[in-house]
């Protein structure tokens, strides 16, 4: 029993283990140290950088100072030294190469591509991409395969290929959850969700951003949290919703380590932007500092672009104009390092300086720019004010035509503008609704299961309880059954040991027949018997002459054997209707019943003769023996009682005995 349990779950083990046993199987090459270094989020940066550079000048083998490289390469990245960062990172190449490691080729290459991506370097990043594409599907990793879809999704969305870079990011979502990559797939859906977004699919981008942020959360993931609030404010703030916009990006600021530092500024920056337009002033202008400060150091051109022209913003709402003028001068260095849509927002910021400051010319050319930007963009949100802030400067040029035709042009998109966003609430809401009434749906199905596993589980148990019950019925049944017969045998024992003592109370042990006291009572009824019906009766005492001289001459025994056989004689010789028994010693008596007196002395003679006719064998004597009898014959027995009877019997058998023995003689 216990060899087969054991065999059967040998059997299942290498089963139940095998997702587990697969990931542990994939051997990395990539130290421990180096992995600690490069999943630290507590440190800022530039200290695991240093770190690492010291740990890689005495890295025990050329594979593990290429992990080092890696490692170096990201952080450089991280603290916007590109330059550095490429370097690093193609020595991690070759290092993988030569040293034949596919996953530090991996990790080396998709950072790679995100670079050159993320800085429009699009040849670089295909080439990048295919060499990790053809690692990933030869190895047939899945979660290798999730990286490099993601990456070239990444690609697609910065080339502008949207429907292109949903299918990849798709993709790379369905690659990862098989790769069992959590955070892969929550990355890879706010991917897709911001695509969704950007396309005006909102209740879809919704939904993403909702699914990528639980899968965030299980995986403690505190950057991909941050990220995805950060998504769901811009799409708030895409259906004209500030205030839940600014919610989102504070939530976001809450989930930031030491090393998120690109992230905290654009997400200060953006929450700077959300304020201002509040009429939070202060608020907005703190965070504009916070993010802007940081920037200068440490931010990327757009996190400059994005930080100096909330600042700016703001200070123009403050009215401290050479201020606004100075962080917008500060952005606008930045302006052939950046995308057109931050390239939009420099014009924006540096039409309303220009504005501000009464340099009408200058605020008209740049506030046309950032019309024509956001056309160009697409951004109609973006378009709308720019044509607000447009019409306004054209007024103040004295262009009153101009500016009634961009009012115009304005007017018409807000209205268009409303139109959308209210369509676009509707949607997330039908959306909102659609995910509230499957998600019920589920919950009810979920309860109609459980409610049915509940039935079967206590039909099954009742199914048990009356199997337990029934064979503790019959157990108990057959133990009283069984007790019932045991009683019934012992009170049936009892019953036949009764019989047999009352047996032997009344038979003489010697001789088998009654005995005196039995043979009395026998007596007794008789007599009641026969005086109700008056009826004769008579008694013989018998006794064996000499008896004395049997046991001296042949031995006890001897004596024993005679008066058995005595007694058989006699009980034969005698009626059937007679009583007889053993009268004590070699005494016997029988009672006859309904008899003569003639009669009696007539059956009294046979007695006589049964014994004196033969002689009595024993071993190899034989031994002759006769009797005396008494008889005392009763025609009306009633009038006597046994004591009389039974002395007149003796006093017969006393004389038969004076006459010689061997004799009857009637009294
Ligand atoms: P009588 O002719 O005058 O009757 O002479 P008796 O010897 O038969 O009479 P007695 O009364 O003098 O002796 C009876 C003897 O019977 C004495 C006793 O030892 C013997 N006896 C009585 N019961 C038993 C018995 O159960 N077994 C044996 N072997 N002897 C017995
Ligand atoms: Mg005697
Ligand atoms: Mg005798």
């Amino acid at each position: 029993m216990w060899l087969r349990l054991l065999l059967l779950l040998a059997f299942l083990l290498p089963w139940t283990a095998a997702p587990v046993a697969w990931a542990g199987a994939i051997h990395s090459t990539e130290p421990a140290d180096v992995a600690a270094l490069r999943n630290d989020r507590a440190h800022t940066a530039e200290s695991l950088l240093a770190q690492l550079d010291a740990w890689g000048k005495t890295a025990p083998t050329p594979l593990a100072a290429g992990w080092a490289k890696l490692a170096m390469g990201e952080f450089a990245d991280e603290l916007e030294q590109p330059e550095r960062a490429y370097a690093l990172l193609n020595e991690a190449v070759a290092v993988a190469a030569s040293e034949r490691a596919d996953d530090l080729a991996v990790a080396a290459n998709s950072r790679l591509a995100s670079m050159y991506a993320n800085r429009g370097d699009a040849n670089r990043a295909s080439t990048v991409l295919q060499t990790l594409e053809a690692i990933a599907r030869h190895s047939g990793r899945k979660d290798w395969m999730a990286l490099w879809a993601y990456n070239r999704g990444v690609l697609e969305r910065k080339l502008g290929r949207f429907p292109d870079a949903i299918r990849y990011f798709e993709q790379s979502v369905a690659d990862a959850r098989d790769g069992g990559n959590h955070a892969q797939q929550a990355r890879s859906l706010n991917a897709v969700g911001l695509v969704l977004s950007r396309t005006g699919q909102f209740a879809d981008a919704l939904a993403r951003h909702n699914e990528a942020l639980e899968l965030a959360q299980a995986a403690q993931d505190a950057s991909e949290i941050a990220r995805t609030f950060r998504m769901l404010g811009f799409l708030h703030r895409n259906l004209d919703d500030e205030e839940l916009a600014a919610q989102n990006i504070r939530e976001a600021l809450k989930h930031l380590g030491p090393r998120d530092v690109r992230e905290g500024i654009a997400l200060r920056g953006e929450l700077s932007r959300s304020l201002l337009k509040m009429g939070q002033v202060e608020e907005a202008a703190r965070f504009g500092e916070e993010a802007s400060e940081a920037a200068m150091s440490l931010g990327s051109p757009p996190n400059k672009v994005n930080s100096f022209t909330a600042l700016s913003d703001v200070r123009l709402a403050q009215g401290r104009i050479d201020d606004a003028d100075l962080w917008s001068r500060r952005a606008a260095e930045q302006f052939n390092t950046v995308a057109i849509r931050d390239q939009v927002q420099i014009h924006a910021n540096r039409a309303s300086v220009a504005r501000a400051r009464g340099d009408v010319k200058t605020a008209l050319s740049e506030a046309r720019a950032t019309v024509d930007g956001a056309r160009k963009l697409g951004d109609k949100v973006l378009e709308r004010s720019a044509l607000d802030a447009l019409s306004d400067i054209e007024l103040a040029a004295g262009d009153a035509m101009a500016a009634m035709a961009t009012r115009k042009a304005f007017q018409q998109l807000d209205k268009t503008l409303a139109i959308d966003v209210a369509g676009r609430r509707v949607a997330i809401l039908e959306g909102n609704l659609a995910t509230q009434r499957s998600e019920s749906q589920r919950a009810l199905l979920a309860r109609d299961n459980q409610i049915q596993s509940l039935r079967i589980a206590r039909q099954r148990l009742l199914g048990i309880a009356l199997i337990v019950g029934f064979c503790a019925l019959a157990i108990f049944a057959f133990v009283l059954f069984r007790r019932y017969r045991e009683t019934q045998r012992l009170h049936a024992a009892l019953i036949a040991s009764a019989g047999e003592l009352e047996r032997v109370a009344r038979t003489d042990a010697l001789t088998g027949v009654s005995n005196r006291g039995a043979v009395t009572e026998q007596f007794e009824q008789l007599l009641a018997e026969t005086q109700a019906g008056q009826r004769p009766l008579a008694v013989l005492l018998i006794d064996i002459d000499h008896f004395k001289r049997i046991n001296d001459h042949h031995g006890h025994l001897a004596g024993d054997a005679v008066l058995r056989d005595a007694a058989q004689r006699m009980r034969a010789a005698l009626p059937d209707t007679a009583r007889f028994g053993r009268w004590g010693g070699e005494e016997f008596i029988a009672v006859l019943p309904d008899i003569a007196p003639l009669q009696a002395e007539q059956v009294a003679e046979r007695v006589r003769q049964a014994i004196a006719a033969n002689p009595f064998r024993f071993e190899e004597h034989a031994i002759a023996v006769s009797i005396s009898i008494g008889v005392a014959a009763a025609p009306r027995p009633e009038r006597r009682g046994i004591d009389r009877l039974i002395a007149t019997a003796d006093a017969a058998l006393y004389r038969a005995k004076n006459a010689g023995r061997n004799r009857v003689e009637v009294g």
